[in-house]
């Protein structure tokens, strides 16, 4: 994926927010969402533009998008989208950035691309695709060595590790948009030292987080994608937070894996990003030691080795109750880079595709917890707080082993490197909310 026009740094839009240092959506970003508006409820196809949306719909009433995508652009999810493939995605692309920089419009078609702008405070952003299918892996080895460690002391990592991309197949019905309520979850429960479980709220609810990848065109029942098509086949990430029952989870996962500790809820945020928008920030995948065996060749690609890792910083902040009350901002706990993943998305979705399983567009990939070695880069109150024995300590006297209802979790990213515009990934958020 090439750099163009869309991302020369030195350009600025006429929507003057988007020129802002520290805005998550400048001229170079252009991230893809669906939203409604209480003067307008219907779900349409918007893209983010400074503290503005660009209405689709709108904009291709008003004869502004490329002919391709006039029939997608009409759809209540980007789905449709999603299925015309790369050559469709970036020809949009490259038609909103030419509408909205400051330097090319003619007066009257500025006054039409004005025409489609709503102010994003008055917009509700919803989920930005049905998500057929959802499957999170297990991509940071950090994060896989950190959990490993509190189970297994003497063999954290177990021997598929360092081949096989690990994975389990998620819930799509529960996957939620940044904003909605999450209720702590009943659950079987058994401490170690208890001859039997017990069903009640969980005590032990924690965040994790990841990336979430979205699936374009897809493929065949029966046929595989190969890790070269890995780039016409991924068309944006989200912020994920894959709430997690500990509790819940420390008793259910073998012999199968996760399952009730992980599927009462799935948070994203709202603006998917798109893989186009990341190019100046594609690195190499991360450096494996010397030691370690190379991947199996459907697992190898010269662009996806270069090229395959995403340059991101991902936090986590964190707003109690009584933080909300005294009016203080959240607090930082960790701020981790996706550099640091064993596995490229592209290796998560050829792995997915090796054995024929169909992939359809608004699949969701999850890239498992993002963490690094260091304590404030660890994706999960599970690993920050190693299993409850060291609590998080908040400036207000406050500690957390695990989250409390009334807390607010909030996920940021964004892509920042020399001879780039800065771009973000806005923000992921879920309010705890009392077990019903
Ligand atoms: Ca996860």
């Amino acid at each position: 994926m090439s750099l163009n026009f869309t991302h020369d740094p030195a350009r600025r839009s006429w929507v003057d927010s988007a020129n802002l240092p520290d805005a998550d959506f400048p001229l170079q970003n252009l991230p893809f969402g669906v939203f409604r508006t209480s003067g307008n409820p219907t779900r349409r196809l918007g893209v983010a533009i400074g503290d503005r949306i660009l209405d689709l719909r709108a904009a291709a009433a008003a004869g502004l998008l490329p002919e391709p995508v006039i029939p997608a652009s009409q759809h209540p999810s980007l789905n449709a989208l999603l299925a015309l493939g790369a050559p469709a995605w970036s020809a949009v692309r490259a038609r909103l950035s030419e509408l909205l920089d400051a330097a090319s419009p003619v007066a009257e078609l500025r006054q039409r691309v004005e025409t489609c702008l709503v102010p994003m405070r008055s917009a509700t952003l919803l989920l930005p695709a049905h998500i057929g299918d959802y499957t999170d892996f297990y991509a940071s080895i950090h994060h896989a060595t950190n959990v490993g460690s509190m189970l297994r002391p003497e063999n954290p990592l177990l021997p598929n590790y360092k081949w096989v991309p690990i994975g389990y197949h998620g819930r799509g019905s529960s996957i939620v948009a940044s904003g909605a309520a999450i209720r702590r979850p009943h659950g079987q429960l058994k401490p170690a030292d208890a001859p039997a479980p017990v069903f009640a709220p969980c005590k032990n609810l924690d965040y994790e987080l990841e990336i979430g990848a979205f699936v374009g065109p897809g493929n065949a029942l029966g046929e595989r994608l190969p890790l070269s098509a890995a780039p016409q086949h991924l068309f944006g990430i989200v912020l994920l937070n894959d709430w997690s029952a500990r509790d819940i989870q420390t008793w259910e996962y073998q012999p199968l894996g996760p399952f009730l500790s992980k599927n009462f809820a799935s948070t994203i945020s709202p603006w998917v990003v798109t893989l186009e928008a990341l190019a100046p920030f594609r690195v190499p995948a991360m450096p494996r030691p010397a030691s370690d065996p190379a991947p199996l060749p459907y697992l190898v690609d010269h662009y996806d080795a270069t090229h395959g890792g995403l340059d991101l910083t991902l936090e986590v902040w964190l707003l109690t109750a009584k933080m909300r009350l005294a009016g203080d901002t959240p607090h930082r706990i960790s701020r981790g880079k996706f550099t640091e993943m064993y596995w490229t998305l592209g290796q998560l979705l050829a792995h997915h595709a090796s054995n024929g399983c169909n992939l359809s567009p608004g699949d969701l990939l999850g890239s498992g917890t993002v963490s690094g070695t260091a304590r404030d880069t660890r994706g999960c109150l599970l690993e920050y707080t190693w299993r409850g024995t060291d609590p998080l300590r908040l400036p207000n006297g406050e500690e957390r082993k695990f989250l409390a209802d009334g807390d607010e979790v909030i996920l940021r990213g964004y892509a920042e490197r020399p001879g780039a515009r800065r771009i973000g990934l806005g923000e992921c958020r879920g309010l705890i909310m009392p077990a019903g």
